[in-house]
C-alpha cells in the first residue's frame, strides 16, 4: 500500500463536513468510502476493511468510541477521530479503543490531509516484520518484545495498542533520557504537529494506568522519561 492508494473510511454525520473531507482526501488519491451514523459506519468498515478511518465522536445511533469499539474488535485499524473540543482527547485515547490521533472541529483541510499521511505512513512501518534481530528491550521492571509487540510487567503480560507499544518502547530503549514531546511526535506520530502535545500527554496517561502510574515519569517543561530503576507501583 503506497500513501495514494490507502482506502479510508469517513464516518461524518455532518454531511457538509463528510463531503469536504471526502472530496479533499479523493484530491490527494485516496479512495474514500462515507457513513453518516455509527451502524452503518461500522458495516461499511466491515465492508470495505480500510487502511484509515476518519471518524467524528458525535454520532446518531451509537457514537464513534462504539464505532471505534466494534471496529477493532477484529482486528486494529488506525483512527482519526474528530472532536468538537479539546478536552475530549483524554477520553478518547485514554478509554483505548483504538484512536490514535484526534482533531478538534475547525480545523485545516491541509491539516486533516497531513495527520492522514503520517498516520499511513506510521502504520506501513508498524505492519513491516519485525527484524529477526530485534532482542527484548528490559527497562527497570517493564520487557518489551519488538518481535511480537508484547509487553510483560513484572511477570504480567499487558495489552498495549500499537502507538502506545512504540511509545514506551522510544523511551525504554533510550533509558534515563528525557525526550520532549517535539522529539515524541516526530519519531512515534511521525509527524509534529501543532498541539501535538496534547496527543503524546493522552497517550502518556494511557500508558500509566496499564503499566503503573510511576513508569514513566514527567520532568515539566521538557517532556517524558522511562529510567532503568522504573518499577511498577
Ligand atoms: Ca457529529
Amino acid at each position: 500500500m503506497t500513501d495514494g492508494t490507502a482506502r479510508i473510511a469517513v464516518i461524518e454525520d455532518e454531511v457538509s463536513i463528510a463531503q469536504a473531507i471526502a472530496a479533499r482526501l479523493r484530491n490527494e488519491g485516496y479512495t474514500v468510502d462515507v457513513a453518516h451514523d455509527g451502524p452503518t459506519g461500522v458495516a461499511l468498515v466491515q465492508r470495505t476493511s480500510p487502511d484509515l478511518v476518519v471518524l467524528d465522536l458525535m454520532l446518531p445511533g451509537f457514537d464513534g468510541l462504539e464505532v471505534c469499539r466494534q471496529i477493532q474488535r477484529e482486528h486494529w485499524v488506525p483512527v482519526l477521530m474528530l472532536t468538537a473540543r479539546d478536552s475530549e482527547a483524554d477520553l478518547i485515547i485514554g478509554l483505548s479503543v483504538g484512536a490514535d490521533d484526534y482533531m478538534t472541529k475547525p480545523f485545516s483541510a491541509r491539516e486533516l490531509v497531513a495527520r492522514v499521511s503520517a498516520m499511513l505512513r506510521r502504520v506501513a512501518r508498524l505492519q513491516q516484520p519485525p527484524s529477526s534481530t530485534s532482542e527484548i528491550v528490559r527497562v527497570g521492571c517493564i520487557e518489551l518484545d519488538p518481535a511480537t509487540r508484547k509487553v510483560v510487567v513484572g511477570g504480567e503480560a499487558v495489552h498495549l495498542t500499537p502507538t502506545e507499544f512504540e511509545l514506551v518502547t522510544y523511551l525504554g530503549t533510550r533509558p534515563g533520557r528525557v525526550v520532549t514531546r517535539e522529539e515524541l511526535l516526530e519519531n512515534v506520530w511521525g509527524y509534529d504537529f501543532p498541539a501535538g502535545g496534547r496527543t503524546v500527554d493522552s497517550h502518556v496517561r494511557s500508558v500509566r494506568r496499564k503499566l503503573g502510574a510511576d513508569i514513566v515519569r514527567t520532568v515539566h517543561g521538557v517532556g517524558y522519561a522511562i529510567d532503568e530503576s522504573a518499577v511498577a507501583q
